[in-house]
């Protein structure tokens, strides 16, 4: 068939890891262009994920902390919010992000084919031109002819298959339309996502009831981070239903009738005005006519790769939430980088001791590499250091003292094999611990390291000092 374009590198998704892929490529002298069905770069992060979130949880945040300097003998008044003015907001920390990303293609000559793309072989696709909102096609088509190929289509929200179609149903995307303010929510599925949207309606107003099948909120951290956590947040929530499943959902006029199945739940049903599904996510490997490509694709919908990044296929490679767990944008990035070199013909290995993860919630809860629970059951020797936030002065200061900083290392060589903090801006400093691991670093290499006072950073350097037995 006649080909529309020819290309070095044909780039599928514009999330973080296929613009980063597509500018990497870029960088390195392929003519590169990037498919994305809709009308801006950045994906799921950008458009529905990490910054839209954060945009929200940053004005959560701030109105909670003003209600808190009322123990200062500081007091507002009442917050009053405009829903619209701060979904308008929300809107522009995105236009501002996309808006860059565009200029940044501009200037690599990444060009942008707006539409749905299908492997015809592997070496086309096959591109359904959209306009609109990526769901309109315009009835065109492109054949891009490419050299090499990275797949970055990502994921998105599972729904299970007895959640009805309701408006007041959503997953996170329609969560964070945000288009008004429930009285009462509930969160199906207590893991970061729900728990981030959760943190944002409640303070608007919601009451929020969470239902969770696993035994603890926020899987993946450690028990006594979560505690913290939810210590601090219990005034948010009726009920946290653990252990417990939903048994039917029943759209009604007055509003979404739940009943649920476990040891502590509520034997009625209960009303809700908005539900949030939130119970993970399936990778779109399915959807983009892989096997045409002869790239495998398992049952899930997941491309298996090498440590360079490369499918079955050895000119195709693949990144992303489309690769495999964990499903963070910081992972999708390096493996994007990674994914790129190797096309150009470098020699690059995706080859992380670790991948933080972080809940931005308010406390946040970071953590990374080994953690206490994981070395408990694994019957890993580890020598442990704790700095409780109660013995930090900025902390104090700050009026928010319930968190703590907890390091891991191996107890016969000293070296540092996990990390986690809980407390206000856990996130910003969960990258020190990173590079420590990364960097082979001792309890005496990050405790002998000098830390600015007063800052809650300088706590990682405490634990440091408490796991050598220094400071008891
Ligand atoms: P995606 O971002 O999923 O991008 C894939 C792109 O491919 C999409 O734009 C899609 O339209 C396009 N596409 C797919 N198929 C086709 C096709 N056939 N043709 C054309 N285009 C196609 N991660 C973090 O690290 N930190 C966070 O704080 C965080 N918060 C999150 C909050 C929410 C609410 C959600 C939902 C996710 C969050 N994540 C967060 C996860 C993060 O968004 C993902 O890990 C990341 O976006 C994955 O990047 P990706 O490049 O693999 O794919």
């Amino acid at each position: 068939g006649a080909v529309d374009m020819e290309v070095d590198m044909m780039v599928l998704g514009a999330g973080p890891g296929g613009y980063s892929a597509a500018f990497r490529s870029a960088d390195l002298g392929l003519k590169t262009v990037l498919v994305e069905r809709y009308g801006t770069l950045g994906g799921v992060c950008l458009n529905v994920g990490c910054i839209p979130s954060k945009a929200l949880l940053h004005n959560a945040a701030v109105i909670d902390e003003v209600a808190h300097l009322a123990s200062n003998g500081i007091k507002f008044g009442k917050p009053e919010v405009d829903i619209d003015g701060l979904r308008g907001y929300k809107e522009k920390v995105i236009n501002k992000l996309t808006g860059g990303l565009a200029g940044m293609a501009k200037m690599r000559k990444v060009e942008h084919v707006r539409g749905i793309g299908t492997f015809l072989d592997a070496n086309h696709i096959e591109v359904q031109l959209t306009s609109g909102t990526g769901k309109d096609l315009t009835g065109e088509k492109k054949v891009i002819k490419f050299a090499k190929a990275i797949i970055a289509a990502g994921s998105q929200a599972v729904k299970l298959p007895f959640i009805p179609n309701d408006p007041r149903i959503v997953d996170s995307t329609g969560a964070l339309e945000l288009k008004s303010v429930p009285k009462r929510m509930l969160i199906i599925g207590g893991g970061i996502i729900g728990l981030e949207m959760g943190t944002v309606y409640s303070t608007l107003g919601a009451r929020l009831d969470v239902v969770e099948l696993s035994d603890g909120l926020m899987q993946g951290a450690d028990r006594d981070l979560v505690k913290v956590w939810q210590d601090w947040n219990k005034h948010r929530f009726d009920n946290i239903m653990l252990q417990s499943k939903t048994t039917s959902i029943e759209p009604k006029e007055d509003g979404i009738w739940v009943t649920f199945e476990g040891p502590k739940v509520p034997s009625e049903p209960q009303c809700y005005d908005l539900v949030l599904y939130s119970t993970g996510r399936s990778p779109n490997g399915k959807k983009i006519g892989a096997e045409n490509a002869g790239v495998i694709v398992d049952e899930r919908g997941f491309i298996a790769v090498d440590k360079q990044m490369r499918t079955n296929v050895p000119h195709i490679f693949a990144i992303g939430d489309l690769v495999g767990q964990p499903m963070l944008a910081h992972k999708a990035v390096h493996e994007a980088h990674v994914a790129a070199e190797n096309a150009a013909d470098h020699k690059a290995y995706f080859d992380a001791r670790v991948i933080p993860g972080v809940a931005y919630t308010d406390p946040e809860v970071a953590w990374v590499g080994l953690t206490e629970d994981q070395a408990k059951k694994e019957g890993i020797k580890i020598t442990k250091g704790v700095f409780p936030w109660a013995a930090s002065g900025r902390a104090i200061a700050n009026g928010r003292d319930e968190g703590f900083t907890k390091l891991i290392f191996d107890a016969e060589n000293g070296q540092i094999l996990g990390g986690a903090i809980v407390g206000p801006h856990a996130g910003d400093m969960i990258g020190e611990i990173c590079l420590g691991i990364e960097m082979g670093a001792d309890a005496v290499d990050i405790g002998k390291t000098i830390h600015p006072h007063p800052t809650m950073g300088e706590s990682i350097g405490m634990a440091a000092e408490v796991a050598k037995g220094v400071c008891t």
